[in-house]
């Protein structure tokens, strides 16, 4: 068994690694070669945390396996390690034996952020100039950095719940020499891409927030109850998501779904985009909604990349089981 340590992966895991895994598995999923199982997630009444188990299998990727971790929100004032902690789990598909055991944390924020830039690039506007964030906290950043290499942005607005964390996106937009404008949530009807990755469960971004022809990547709300666009503006854009059934379950469309504003007919797998089978954004006044959830596939296949990289660069450990 191969295992790669969490802390060789920032050195290892780049930006474009991940998002050509995560584009990848995507279109695996459209074409039904790829396939999530259904996520574990419990409160286990003890250190208040969350667990669970997000798996797969991508028949072409040839990954199958699973993630197991969650949120321990007293990490970091008791042990100063960080809240969100996970590792991936990958299985040989021809034997059953377990592959490789690899850090999910780094990997986590790379590959969630190659999700949002994954829609960005095929849903927003060629001549998008202005990119806006709602959310300044861990993920943010990540998020920032992945989508400001997708279109030649100009400027970023941003928005937080807690405006002194704004400096994170002001650090992030400095490596790409642009400035943060910080205003009020009206100031984004000038953003042609929009990121919302907040732990929000009331809604944040509203229809009067948002001009025609931008693209939405809702990517923080991944649990029953939270929200951060309302039903209203979900229900008037075109809609994509990784995965449907987590989509109108956990993800930004559970609301929209719940007040019969939508059907899961009218939401889309970013996947379709991708291999061509679905057209995407069809004219530049649409509002694209890409509701990034999170599946498991894209753990696997960031951490199967990662397995090849670690042995590539001689810092896989391998360990007989
Ligand atoms: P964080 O704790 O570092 O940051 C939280 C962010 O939410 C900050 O911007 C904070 O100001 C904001 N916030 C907190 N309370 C709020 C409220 N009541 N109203 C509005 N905003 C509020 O967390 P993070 O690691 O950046 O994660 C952000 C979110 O992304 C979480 O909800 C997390 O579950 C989600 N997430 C989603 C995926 C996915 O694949 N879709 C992956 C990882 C994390």
């Amino acid at each position: 068994m191969i295992i790669v340590p969490e802390r060789a992966i920032p050195d290892l895991l780049t930006r474009d690694a991940s998002y050509r895994a995560v584009e990848n598995v995507f279109a695996a999923m459209a074409s039904g070669d790829a396939y999530n199982f259904p996520v574990i997630r419990e409160a286990i009444g003890h250190e208040d945390a969350l667990y669970g188990f997000k798996g797969g299998f991508d028949r072409v990727g040839g990954s199958l396996g699973l993630k197991a971790g969650g949120y321990w929100p007293h990490n970091l004032d008791k042990h100063g390690i960080i809240n969100h902690q996970s590792t991936v789990f990958l299985f040989d598909p021809d034997t059953g034996m377990v592959r490789a055991m690899v850090g999910g944390n780094y990997s986590t924020a790379l590959r969630t952020a190659a999700a949002s830039s994954v829609s960005i690039n095929h849903l927003a506007r060629k001549d998008a100039r202005v990119m806006g964030m709602v959310g300044a906290g861990h993920q943010a950043s990540f998020q920032l950095r992945a989508a400001l290499e997708q279109r030649s942005f100009e400027k970023v607005i941003g928005w937080n719940y807690h405006p002194e964390m704004l400096s994170n996106l002001e650090e992030v937009a400095a490596e790409a020499g642009l400035p943060v404008e910080a205003g009020d949530l009206d100031g984004l009807a000038e953003a042609d891409v929009i990121i919302t990755i907040t732990s929000s469960f009331a809604p944040i971004l509203l229809e009067h927030h948002v001009s025609p022809g931008t693209h939405i990547a809702c990517m923080g709300t991944d649990t029953k109850g939270k929200q951060e666009a309302s039903a209203d503006l979900v229900a008037s854009a075109t809609l994509f998501t990784d995965e449907v059934a987590q989509s109108i379950s956990i993800g930004e469309c559970q609301h929209a779904i719940a007040a019969g504003l939508i059907t899961e007919a009218d939401i889309s797998q970013i996947g379709a985009v991708i291999n061509g089978s679905h057209p995407g954004r069809r004219s530049a006044d649409d509002i694209t909604l890409f509701d990034g959830t999170g599946v498991g596939l894209q753990d696997l296949a960031v951490s199967a990349a990662l397995v090849d990289l670690a042995i590539e660069k001689g810092v896989a450990i391998e360990v007989d089981l």
